[in-house]
Order: C-alpha cells, then structure tokens, then sequence
C-alpha cells in the first residue's frame, strides 16, 4: 500500500505484518515452507535456535504447537521477559539455554539424543536461514510484481531490515528472476560488512547457483551499537509511524531499518523515486518496548 511522501520519494509498505499467523512477519513467510518438508517427512520435534526475543522462535513454537509436536529451542538467553519468550512458553516450547561458544556442540548433542530417544527430528536454522528460507521471499517477490503490474509502476528501491540476510537474499532472486531493476537495499541490524553481505552473497549462490553480487546492497551504517540497541532516532522514528499511519516499528528490527531508510535517503540525496519497505513483522517487539518505555 503506499503510505505518502518522503523526503520527496513515493513511499509504499509491504505489510508481511499482517500475515494472518502469530502476528504475522518474514518468519511466518519463511516457516510455512519449512513446515511443508515438516509435514511431509512425517517427523515429531523440531529444533531451533534464538535469541531470549526471538520472533523466529515464537513462530516454530507455535506451529509445532498447533500440530501437537515437541519442540526444542536452544538460546543463549535462559531467561527473557519478552513478550516472544513467553509466548514460545505458553506453547509448550522446550528452551535450552547453553553460551554462544557451544551453541552448535548443544546442537549437535540435542539433535543426537533426540534419535536415541526414537524420535524424528527436524531442524530448523536460527531465523529460519537457508535455501527454504530464500525461496520463501524469491516467491513474496511474485506479490510485489503483481502490485506493480496492477498498478502500472515500478519500483526504484526497496529497503527492508537486513538480519541474517535470507529474506534480502530471496528478494534479490525474486528481482532477477522476473527482471525487476529495482535496487534492494538491506539495512543490517546487526552485522557488519564484508561478512554481513558475503553471507547475502552465499545465500544467493547457495539458491541458485550463482556467484553475481553486483545488486547486493547490505549497509552496516545504521547498526547503532548491535542487535537489539537503539537509539532516540529509531525510537521518535517508531512514535511517529505509530502516530501517523497506525502501524508498528520495532527497535531491532523494523523501526532501525526504517530510520535507516531515510538517513539512506537523505545521505544519497534520493529524490523523486517510488521506494518499497518490507514489513518484516516484530510486533511483539513492538510491544515490549511501549510497555517498558
Ligand atoms: C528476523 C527478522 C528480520 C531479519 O530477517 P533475515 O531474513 O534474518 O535477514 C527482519 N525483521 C524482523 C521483524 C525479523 O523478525
């Protein structure tokens, strides 16, 4: 939908929000695809890894839950008062809390302990990276090409927040496949650059094959300290869409991105072009800090 000016662009939202799942979000996108392999290999636990915050976790804990399978969550957070914790509690989820050096070790342990037991277990990717989580966004691209037929536009820009880089990585994909020139910037949340690109880059080629990189945009310049900080820019950034549009940023993902956005737009001097943000979803996180402001 497009929401108005800004900074003298056309701006439009994508609202992968209001996805009508757990609060909807790029990880609902993602895990439909995983649970398809789910269903299908007839498996009975699913293992995951996040953070004590995690929107991610939320979302496989309720799935599972909603099929009456077990599910595992290893973090490097044992305890969280977060509204996405709570939630992954409520549905049953299994946390595992172990520090960020032995993360895979816990993993590989759980994983093996899981078929001592006889039971078949799926495991799932912290933010739902990999090949299943590219393909989800290749295929959201096929919904934002259809806006712009329907509408008789083209998009100049999109930006959206850049985390492990899937969802910019399927983006990309669903831009080359069906010939779009838009440029898709990913504002990173969190990595700093070569590696937070180079891992765009290897989801790409892990999907298709390909090594091009010259359209992957990922900018380390609005990372403001680390995942999870922010600053009173990203907070006025997320009163002000709440006030004027109803819709809600959060302070780790969206709401950075989207501050990103115009700092990106004003630093390039961009003007007079239609940019797309994806709504990434977070509204949990949203949540957490109204309540704690
Ligand atoms: C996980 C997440 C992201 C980042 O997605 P990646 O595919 O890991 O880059 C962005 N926004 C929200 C709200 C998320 O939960």
């Amino acid at each position: 939908m497009q929401l108005g000016n800004l900074l003298g662009n056309e701006l439009y939202i994508k609202r992968d929000d209001m996805i009508p799942f757990s609060f909807g979000g790029n990880k609902v996108r993602k895990a439909v695809l995983f649970f398809e392999e789910i269903d299908a290999g007839g498996y009975d636990t699913v293992v995951t890894y996040g953070s004590g915050s995690s929107n991610h976790c939320r979302i496989v804990a309720n799935m599972t839950a909603a099929r009456g399978m077990d599910c595992i969550i290893i973090s490097t957070d044992r305890e969280s008062d977060s509204i996405n914790r709570r939630l992954v509690e409520d549905f049953g989820g299994k946390v595992i809390a172990c520090d960020v050096e032995k993360v895979a070790q816990t993993i590989d342990e759980t994983m093996n302990e899981l078929t001592g037991k006889g039971k078949k277990a799926y495991f799932i990717q912290g933010g739902g990276h990999g090949n299943t989580g590219t393909r989800a966004y290749d295929l959201a691209y096929d919904e934002i090409k259809y806006y712009e037929d329907a509408e008789g536009i083209r998009f100049d820009y999109i930006f959206l927040a850049s985390g492990t880089g899937t969802t910019q990585a399927g983006l990309v994909c669903g831009k080359r496949r069906t010939g779009d020139e838009c440029r898709v910037v990913g504002i990173s949340i969190a990595r700093g650059n070569p590696r937070g690109r180079q891992v765009v880059i290897d989801s790409i080629r892990d999907y298709t094959g390909s090594d091009d990189s010259a359209d992957v945009f990922f900018d380390d310049g609005y990372i403001c300290g680390g995942y999870g900080k922010y600053d009173a820019d990203i907070e006025e950034t997320i009163v002000e869409t709440m006030r004027k549009f109803g819709i809600t940023l959060d302070c780790t993902y969206t709401g950075k991105a989207f501050t990103g956005m115009k700092k990106y737009l004003a630093k390039h001097e961009i003007a007079g072009k239609r940019i797309l943000f994806i709504h990434t979803g977070g509204t949990p996180i949203y949540c957490d800090w109204i309540r704690n402001r």
